[in-house]
């Protein structure tokens, strides 16, 4: 299944049909259903901006034609605050599975999740990217936790940035 995105996506309109093999292998592992699909920078970089990413950035973080990267994990809009000992018992939306993680930090943006589980395992992914925070351990946290579904952002290892949604998203 293609990219939910693929419609107005500058990348996949302008590489869909490309003969080149690294475009097509960036296409197969992420705009169509690919592994890495979750992974797609430019996908994080809507969903922290909310504006459209660089006409040149490719899914895998790469700037076509360059070696140079995006590092998203750095781009976030708003000032992170750590947190400590604070364990959240999290569920896939839309499906039965729940699962723990610590939260690592929160913002007004989001939060970072280190999970005691790989997604992979979750199945968390392109068409299953929203969390629901079910409860967590901290009496309190250095911004309130007052909304509660998120969507990922990116994802390096077992470690996930997420998106709070907003209410009207949902
Ligand atoms: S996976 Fe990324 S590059 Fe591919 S269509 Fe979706 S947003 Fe565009």
């Amino acid at each position: 299944m293609s990219c939910k995105h693929s419609a107005s996506c500058y990348y996949y309109l302008k590489n869909r049909d490309s003969d080149a093999k690294k475009h097509r292998l960036l296409l197969e592992s992420y705009c169509h259903g690919g592994t890495l699909a979750p992974l797609c920078r430019r996908r994080t970089f809507l969903s922290f901006f909310k504006m459209e990413p660089p006409d040149d950035l490719a899914p895998n973080g790469y700037l076509v034609e360059s070696h140079r990267k995006i590092r998203m994990e750095n781009c976030r809009e708003h000032t992170r605050h750590k947190v400590t000992d604070c364990i959240c018992l999290l569920q896939v939306v839309d499906t039965a599975k729940t699962f723990d993680a610590w939260m690592v930090d929160i913002s007004e943006g989001g939060v970072q999740l280190a999970l005691n589980t790989h997604p992979e395992v979750l199945k968390i992914g392109a068409e299953n990217d929203q969390i629901k925070i079910l409860g967590y351990s901290a009496e309190s946290l250095p911004i309130p936790l007052d909304r509660e579904i998120l969507r990922v952002a990116w994802q390096n290892e077992q470690t996930l940035g997420c998106a709070f949604m907003a209410p009207q998203a949902l």
